[in-house]
């Protein structure tokens, strides 16, 4: 510990302290993104939150863990009166000389950082996912609540998620989050319903009651009175005269006198100043503000806003890096789903009750997948994963089903095949597998595992599974 030094450079100024180089970022001041890894966190002076948004969004919204997850102070004198903004920052200090009280959160964060392990996604939403939960781990966040956003298109932002998107595309974290849900890493709880244009997605909508005939919003209003003693219907206009502020029949000449005595105003009539048309009931009609769509609220999309709690399971993929979606695996062309998978093996085992047969499954297990995935593309992965499974299905019966139970792990069935021979072609298979690596990823070294289970229709189908896949998941 001791004083705090400060380099100016040509973009930030570089300030150490007890071993630690803070990039202090002034008021409009340009930033080289790649810069941000070179610190062990960024410091932004806060005059103009306009200024300030961008600069954190361009950090946030990268996609090199070394930069995003880099730990983001505000320095102002003043809290920040924005709640998106206070999310994706980690603190504030009111002047420089406070450097010292950050010390802590920066080795904090640098700690959870390294309980970390990076692997490239295999899709966009698989990758968003990782980002997110992510930057929740080493932040100690547990939940994601929506925050009411004038900035966001959506009218609601999940910050740490929504940081990734431009204002046109930002309803996509709602796929994203449902993807998220679904795949066990969050649980949910109702927070509100929000309306979406149908053209472009955004809800920044103005509501208006409209003509049912033409859209026209310019209309007028007019009580509609039903005088009791001749029982005349009609619009108060026709009661009015030109002399004083009381109103008189047309019909039978009286002066009205008190309401729900000897008159009432049963309903409203409404008139179109655009195409004269008279009517009861208004049709509402949305606006949308970015695309100029103006229709029918029925014709909106509806959505639900929830808050989101990280589980046990998201917490843990945030450590052991997360691949792939359900939907990514499903889209490999050769494998059926893993619950599909279960239900057929359950019906095998079932089956071997009757007959004398042999059955068996068998798994495949990539032991350094974070390596082998952090090495390739996403395009690349998808790739790996079609090859693999296309040597596998060359080797197996037709009536033989592979399936994903991870990104890591590929399990399939061998019916009426004896153990013995079962383990014989996985071991050739792999054998195969590790060549077809060798020759089309050059210095690419893949680590492959196998096990074989043969099926004891005394065991029910979750055992069999456990037992071949517990050294591997
Ligand atoms: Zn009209
Ligand atoms: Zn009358
Ligand atoms: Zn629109």
């Amino acid at each position: 510990m001791g004083q705090a030094i400060h380099h100016s450079e040509n973009r930030g100024t570089r300030i150490e302290y007890a071993g630690h180089s803070f990039l202090h970022i002034k008021h409009l001041e340009s930033l080289n993104i790649e810069d941000v890894k070179n610190h062990s966190a960024v410091i932004i002076e806060t005059r103009d939150l306009d200024y300030v948004r961008m600069i954190v969004s361009r950090i946030r919204g990268n996609i090199a863990p070394d930069i995003y997850l880099k730990p983001i102070f505000l320095q102002s004198r003043n809290s920040i009166n924005d709640l998106v903004l206070e999310n994706l920052v980690d603190g504030r200090i009111s002047n420089l000389d406070k450097v010292a009280s950050l010390v802590e959160l920066v080795e904090e964060n640098l700690n959870r950082v390294q309980d970390l392990t990076f692997a490239n996604s295999i899709s966009f939403e698989a990758q968003m996912i990782t980002k997110m939960i992510t930057l929740m781990y080493t932040k100690d966040q547990k939940s994601l609540l929506p925050i009411p956003y004038i900035y966001s298109s959506i009218n609601f932002a999940y910050p740490l998620l929504s940081v990734n998107f431009s204002e046109t595309d930002e309803h996509a974290v709602l796929n994203i989050l449902d993807i998220a849900e679904s795949e066990g890493l969050f649980r949910s709880e109702y927070y509100d319903r929000i309306y979406l244009c149908n053209q472009c997605s955004s809800s920044h909508l103005s509501y208006r009651e409209v003509c049912p005939k033409c859209s026209s919003s310019n209309t007028k209003s007019d009580d509609i009175i039903h005088h009791f003693p001749c029982g005349y219907v009609g619009p108060m206009q026709d009661f009015k005269n030109e002399i004083d502020d009381k109103l008189d029949c047309p019909k039978c000449n009286k002066r009205l006198r008190h309401i729900g005595v000897d008159y009432d105003k049963p309903s409203v009539i409404h008139e179109c100043k655009n195409c004269s048309h008279t009517f009861q009931d208004f049709f509402v009609n949305a606006k949308c503000l970015s695309c100029g769509s103006d229709r029918s609220v029925e014709q909106l999309k509806s959505k639900i806003i929830k808050s989101y709690f990280l589980t046990k399971k998201g917490e843990s993929a945030a450590i052991k890096g997360f691949v792939t979606t359900t939907k990514d695996i499903d889209e490999i062309f050769g494998t059926i789903k893993f619950d599909t998978f279960k239900t057929m093996l359950k019906y095998e085992i079932e089956r071997l009750k009757q007959t004398e047969g042999s059955s068996n499954i068998c798994a495949i297990y990539i032991r350094n997948s974070s390596l082998v995935y952090s090495k390739l593309g996403s395009t690349l992965q998808k790739g790996l994963l079609k090859d693999l499974i296309s040597v596998i299905r060359s080797n197996i019966r037709s009536s033989d089903v592979i399936s994903f139970v991870s990104s890591s792990t590929i399990i399939l069935s061998m019916n009426e095949i004896p153990n013995k021979i079962s383990n014989k072609i996985m071991g050739n298979m792999v054998r195969l597998l590790e060549e077809l690596i060798a020759s089309t990823f050059k210095k690419l070294d893949v680590q492959f595992e196998y096990k074989v289970v043969a099926l004891d229709h005394h065991k029910p189908y979750e055992e069999h599974i456990t037992e071949l896949t517990i050294d591997f998941i």
